[in-house]
């Protein structure tokens, strides 16, 4: 645990949330600024600042966490859709430097979150990307 991290007391219970679903590795809790009410982030309780930090074997654990979370707030809400959103680097929209994942309920026409340009490769070039993706794994 990070004592300078606001996501590892809030995971572990050193400051009170509204906890959904708790386990050994992982606390579930709304977001105090949702996106829509139901809105809720999932976080280790292990301190990882993101992806590329956290152990596989947790890793591997958070999705199943997801999708029970996922079921329980589409039957509350009513929602029609759900994102599942986990942000990397100030970049790609991290605020909070503790992984986490966003269990977002979707409403038909909400809008609420912008949809990335369409882009395209030129003949060859994602085939040569790939092969560079690939051999960093
Ligand atoms: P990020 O932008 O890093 O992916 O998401 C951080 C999220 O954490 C935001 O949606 C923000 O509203 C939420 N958040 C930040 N501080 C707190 C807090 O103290 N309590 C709760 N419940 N959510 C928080
Ligand atoms: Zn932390």
């Amino acid at each position: 645990m990070n004592d300078n991290c606001i996501f590892c007391k809030i995971a572990n219970g050193i400051i009170p949330s509204a906890t959904i679903y708790e386990d050994a590795d992982f606390r579930a809790i709304l977001d105090i600024a949702p996106a829509h009410k139901g809105h809720t982030i999932i976080l280790p309780k292990q301190h990882a600042a993101n992806l590329f930090e956290i152990d596989e074997e947790t890793a591997g654990k958070l999705l199943p966490v997801a999708k029970k979370v996922a079921g329980a707030v589409k039957k509350v809400t009513g929602c029609d859709g759900i994102n599942i959103l986990q942000n990397n680097g100030e970049a790609a929209g991290q605020t909070v430097f503790h992984l986490h994942v966003h269990v977002v309920p979707r409403f038909e026409g909400d809008g609420i979150l912008p949809v990335w340009p369409q882009g395209s490769y030129a003949d060859g070039e994602a085939a040569e990307l790939a092969a560079k993706i690939k051999a960093e794994l």
